[in-house]
């Protein structure tokens, strides 16, 4: 592919210019210090999210911005200040305290995208609680096995999520008090037992509180991983991961004060808080918060109605608004949006190049995970962007390549991602599983599980995830890069491919794909795409086999499961299947 294809917009057109000029001077330049003394910190020294994020604006006279415009799934209308989060979320404290929430008790949020979501979850990190958000598309096993792994006092959620989980809450043994929010009295019968309103409870709380002394080492937030390559571990994060939230908002997701930003991604998954939550509002922007679910006309007009200018996605919706076509995107003004970027899986090139045509400007691919808790290679605003690159590391992360033996790797070589432990937002630990924990630390690299490659210029390439990396003929075969090649096909929407255990070349690959609108699955087609494939792609790499799939297995948050894939196809157990997605 030419890169040059690719050309950026020219940004004066915006007035705007991204916070990092020249990758290369900030990277020399760039310390942490700096951004720390960025914040603003406790009196005394201590460091807290919800301070960060909301008080401190308050404090600075920003307290009459929009903190949130909120949209519900039904066409209603909310917006709130940062004066108004402050006074809600003191209350919200208040409640807490009066509950015998203490520091360090884990409380835990199920809920949808509601405004009193954000509140509860900053309510709790005010008291120096450690906050579990989760999805609220789970159905029971999955809140049980979390809520009793990380042994929650009290859970917030809304009523037909609590009908929904009402079996399993007597096992939870350390569960205290369930709170429930009835937004705006949607449901006629929204209590059970000892339940309490989170309204009735609001109404008597006083906005009057002083936030807990945390100091950065204390935990602030647990989210339990995907579950795209087995059981979801629970990744605990201290209040210290605000500091790269704070930074990756400005430098990776250009952020400007009078930016209007939209995450898709929903608090229940690392991205809905460390981007949803924790970078837009350390950085005092407005952002829209959507309640509803994804539909390509839906998602263009809240971008138009509210003059979205930097939105965050991921590739499972940009792959969906691909298959819905240009139509839609014609019939939207979309053009107040400025940046475009994208994380939780790789971004195929094809997507950067639609994404160019459609929204003239690249989508900026940036890798991270849970564990990271922030944005931790990327490609910025003043990047030159190479479609299928995650782009580079932030200031002040080290990235590497590294052998099975956990040595570095020169560049153009395929191996191990790996990080410089130390970093801000760096997870603290997997919750009760410090065996696992420690396992990923190896010879003073934090070992990622993502396999990837450095180019001569510093840009790195995603392969695959360890797991998912093919090994046919004593070639490793990148999964990603068989199936962008696949997508690229105009009758391919979405492609899973995997490795099928071969008595000679050890393993060979086998594709899944699903279609786009329009077009049948025949063996003629078949054919035609796994010529097309072996043209893209050299003999050896392009799939052996091709199967059709309506659609591809993927977690909830929208990664495709290939081990699932794999376990199908070799009639082997499916594993924890906790975080898969309906059909
Ligand atoms: P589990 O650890 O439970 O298997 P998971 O790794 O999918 O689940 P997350 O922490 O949500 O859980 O996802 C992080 C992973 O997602 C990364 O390790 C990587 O494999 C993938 N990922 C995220 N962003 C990108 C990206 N830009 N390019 C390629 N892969 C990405
Ligand atoms: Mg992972």
């Amino acid at each position: 592919m030419d890169f040059e294809e690719i050309k950026k917009p020219d940004q004066n057109q915006f007035t705007v210019k991204s916070n990092i000029k020249n990758y290369d001077d900030s990277y020399e330049k760039s310390s942490w210090d700096e951004i720390y003394s960025e914040l603003d910190w406790l009196p005394g020294g201590g460091l807290n999210k919800a301070y960060e994020c909301i008080d401190r604006h308050v404090k600075n006279g920003l307290g009459e911005k929009i903190a949130i415009l909120w949209e519900g799934k039904n066409g209603e209308e909310e917006i709130y200040t940062f004066k108004q989060l402050k006074d809600l979320t003191d209350k919200f404290a208040n409640v807490l305290n009066s509950l015998g929430v203490k520091l360090g008790d884990r409380i835990f949020v199920f809920m949808d995208r509601l405004p009193e979501c954000y509140i509860a979850v900053f309510g709790g990190l005010k008291i120096g609680a450690v906050v579990g958000p989760l999805f609220s598309a789970f159905g029971p096993d999955p809140v049980k096995d979390r809520m009793e792994d990380a042994g929650a006092k009290l859970l917030v959620t809304q009523p037909e999520l609590r009908r929904k989980i009402s079996n399993m809450l007597g096992d939870l043994n350390d569960l205290q008090n369930i709170i429930v929010v009835n937004k705006d009295n949607r449901d006629n019968n929204p209590l059970i037992e000892q339940d309490l309103s989170y309204e009735e409870l609001m109404e008597k709380s006083s906005s009057d509180f002083s936030i807990a002394n945390t100091s950065q080492y204390d935990y602030s937030i647990m989210h339990y991983t995907s579950g795209t390559t087995g059981k979801p571990k629970g990744a605990v994060h201290r209040h210290q991961a605000i500091v790269q939230q704070y930074a990756t908002g400005k430098w990776a997701l250009d952020f400007h004060h009078d930016d209007i930003y939209w995450c898709t991604a929903d608090p229940g998954w690392v991205t809905g808080t460390s981007y949803g939550m924790f970078a837009p509002w350390s950085n005092g922007i407005t952002q829209v918060i959507y309640e509803g679910g994804f539909s390509a006309s839906k998602w263009y007009s809240i971008i138009e109605k509210y003059k979205v200018s930097v939105w965050y996605t991921a590739p499972t919706a940009i792959r969906m608004l691909m298959k819905s076509g240009e139509k839609p995107v014609k019939q939207h003004d979309l053009s107040t949006l400025r940046f475009i970027g994208s994380v939780g899986e790789p971004l195929n090139p094809e997507a950067v190049i639609w994404g160019n045509k459609n929204f003239e400007q690249p989508i900026h691919d940036n890798w991270w995970q849970t564990e990271t808790g922030a944005i931790m290679c990327a490609n910025y605003a003043s990047m030159n962007v190479r479609p299928g690159s995650m782009g580079k590391p932030i200031p002040g992360i080290e990235l590497a390549i590294l052998d099975k033996d956990f040595n570095p790797l020169p560049p153009n070589k395929s191996g191990l991602l790996a990080v410089k432990p130390g970093w801000p937002s760096q997870f603290h630990a997997y919750w009760n599983n410090s065996e696992r924990y420690n396992s990923r630390f190896k010879k003073s690299w934090y070992i990622t599980g993502d396999e990837a490659l450095m180019d001569e210029d510093g840009y790195f390439w995603f392969q695959g995830r360890s797991d998912d990396v093919i090994n046919t003929a004593g070639h490793l075969v990148s999964p990603f890069e068989v199936e962008s090649a696949l997508i690229e096909h105009p009758a391919v929407a979405e492609a899973g491919v995997i490795g099928i255990p071969d008595k000679i070349a050890m393993e060979v690959v086998k594709a899944f794909v699903a279609l786009n609108v329009g077009y049948e699955w025949d063996e003629k087609l078949k054919r035609e795409i796994m010529r097309f494939a072996r043209e893209k792609l050299s003999a050896g790499v392009a799939p052996r086999d091709i199967g059709y799939v309506d659609s591809l297995p993927k977690t909830r948050s929208g990664k495709i499961m290939r081990r699932l894939l794999k376990a199908r196809e070799l009639g082997l157990p499916e594993g924890d299947t906790s975080t898969l997605e309906d059909d």
